[in-house]
């Protein structure tokens, strides 16, 4: 996994998914210094990272950094320098991105499946000029380690069809998450085009706080890479005229 123990999806319009892992530290804090120094080495851009609270707010970032830590689970934008964040441990971390260059990052757990968050950041990026859209889906618990009660998995069958009701490994009902947020995105029209397949309760690289009672948070990025970070960025054809 590269880099920063990330795994990497690239997306449509030249943006990027990167979903962290345990080893790429720590975001349970946002604002602790150790976070800072991950947030650097996993996308070197400003972060816009949110306050989650498993609804259905979008914010609409207008230049690199703002709108951090507002309440909502889903940010976009079309600004090429920003990197919108999610914080998971066991929800899916969804990353969306269009042609015409608007991005957009979703926390979505069921909750916020249920509130309609996949499909209200879709529409937010169609706002800002998106038409076709791309999805990645990042670590996410799986549903054998998914235990769910009968009546609010019927709730999401309800919404999103009986591909979402699976059972755990004790034969119990379970949510199939990653069937939930394929739903929620065929639902409003988006393409799943990269698919992490990993589950954060067996993977011992991942937080889970299912398996572990765990209060660390992955961090899952979107942005566009080769408009930022020093790799790139700093050497431009100015630059180079100058001879730096
Ligand atoms: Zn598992």
């Amino acid at each position: 996994m590269t880099p920063s123990g990330a795994w990497v999806a690239s997306l449509p319009g030249g943006a990027e998914m990167r979903a962290g892992s345990r080893l790429s530290g720590d975001f349970s804090d946002p604002l602790a210094p150790a976070s800072a120094r991950s947030q650097c080495l996993l996308a070197d851009a400003p972060w816009t990272w949110l306050d989650q609270v498993h609804g259905n707010q979008v914010v609409v970032v207008d230049q690199p950094g703002a709108c951090r830590g507002a309440q909502a689970d889903a940010a976009v934008t079309r600004c090429t320098r920003a990197a919108l964040a999610v914080r998971t441990a066991d929800c899916a971390p969804v990353g969306l991105a269009s042609r015409e260059g608007v991005i957009g990052a979703v926390h979505a757990g069921w909750r916020g499946l249920m509130a309609g968050v996949v499909e209200a950041a879709v529409a937010a990026m169609r706002s800002l000029g998106a038409g076709e859209v791309s999805a990645a889906l990042g670590p996410c618990i799986a549903p054998h380690a998914y235990r769910f009660s009968r009546a609010d998995l019927e709730q999401v069958a309800e919404r999103y069809g009986r591909g979402v009701v699976a059972a755990d490994d004790a034969g119990y009902p379970a949510l199939d998450l990653r069937a939930a947020v394929g739903a929620a995105l065929s639902a409003c029209g988006a393409t799943l085009v990269a698919d992490a397949r990993a589950c954060t309760h067996c993977s011992g690289d991942h937080w889970s706080w299912r398996a572990n009672r765990d209060t660390g948070r992955q961090a899952s990025v979107v942005w566009f890479p080769g408009q930022c970070g020093t790799t790139v960025g700093t050497i431009g054809p100015v630059d180079r005229d100058r001879g730096v």
